[in-house]
């Protein structure tokens, strides 16, 4: 098996970077889900909450159930609701909160126009009164950004609805936290006066801001690494791998590594070869558990830096981090 190297010493540098923006660390809820971008749910956790993050964000309760007690609360984006201590459930329409058990804590999204998941503002006072109505428990209020990552006016504008929002609910509920910030919203603001960040991909050393804002110093988490299975000598005309793609130019000694597109490695397209991180393409085509390269070291850096390797598939790094199998090893370098 290939095999992920975290950096703890990174991942505390954009805690730190982050912290600087909110004003403190108590105002971070680190977002989790997705098996934490594919970096491994538990660890990142554990490293979190020994920097002292006091606030989570999950997928489902499944992944609440493995983390929720390293955290004074973990947001549950979705799914299945069972009343969970130290857990709070985003309500994502209307209907759904019939279906609520009595009880339940739950934070409540509110659509300020990316039109994905939310209530209406228009349906705001109708769902408070079915928050009470059903017995739950209001403990926030939430919206998430369509644009923030986009040089355009469209962030302050589902800003402005947000604020009418909070209006709202100022005359009607007390004690409830208020979050609509994700990473690119907290990279780009100059202030920030919400109670908690939901902050992933720069926790993990990315910004996919556009590039005419100031860049922000952030230091990407994870590593990717295969290991070396076997090596021949290639002679000048063969051919290596499904379709005999690759064409070997001179003799050549190549490598099979323990990496492919069945632990979540992009297959891409053969015709454009993915460079590694340490400069070697891939040669041919990238079947399930191989790739080979024009090496024969033991263990390669496959990708270090996620969206990097995401231009070469013309994808973003959160999908390049998130596919990587649950299978592979992760160990904290
Ligand atoms: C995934 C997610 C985030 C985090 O977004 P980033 O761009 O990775 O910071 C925040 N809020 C919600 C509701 C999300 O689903």
């Amino acid at each position: 098996m290939a095999f992920i190297k975290l950096n703890r010493e990174n991942f505390y540098h954009n805690l730190n970077q982050i912290a600087l923006k909110t004003g403190s660390i108590d105002k971070i809820a680190i977002v989790l889900k997705d098996n934490a971008y594919g970096h491994g749910l538990e660890l990142m956790a554990k490293m979190a909450s020994d920097f002292g993050i006091k606030h989570a964000v999950v997928r489902d309760e499944h992944e609440a159930d493995k983390i929720r007690s390293l955290f004074d609360v973990t947001l549950i984006l979705g799914g299945k609701i069972t009343p969970l201590d130290r857990s709070t459930y985003a309500i994502n329409s209307l209907e759904e909160i019939a279906n609520i058990p009595k009880g339940t804590r739950v934070e409540l999204k509110v659509d300020t126009g990316m039109h994905r998941n939310g209530i209406e503002i228009s349906q705001l006072l109708e769902s408070l009164d079915l928050i009470d109505q059903y017995e739950l428990k209001l403990v926030g209020i939430m919206s998430h950004y369509r644009s923030a990552d986009i040089l355009s006016s469209e962030l302050f504008w589902q800003q402005k609805q947000f604020d009418r929002v909070k209006k709202i609910l100022q005359d009607r509920v007390a004690d409830i936290r208020i979050h609509s910030y994700n990473s690119a919203a907290i990279l780009r603001s100059k202030s920030f006066d919400e109670d908690l960040v939901r902050v992933g991909v720069a926790a993990y050393g990315y910004s996919e801001l556009d590039d005419s804002f100031d860049t922000i110093d952030l230091k990407p988490v994870l590593s990717l690494y295969a290991k070396r299975v076997s090596s021949r000598v290639l002679k000048r005309s063969q051919r290596v791998g499904y379709g005999g793609s690759f064409i070997a130019k001179e003799d050549m000694v190549v490598s099979t590594y323990n990496l492919g597109y069945g632990d979540g490695w992009c297959r891409g397209d053969h015709s454009r070869a993915y460079i590694t991180s340490e400069g070697l393409p891939i040669l041919g085509k990238v079947s399930m558990d191989l790739i080979t390269l024009q090496s024969d070291r033991d263990i390669v850096c496959i990708m270090s830096n996620a969206q990097k390797a995401a231009k070469q598939f013309g994808t973003i790094s959160y999908e390049m981090t998130t596919a990587l199998s649950e299978n592979i090893e992760r160990t904290i370098a």
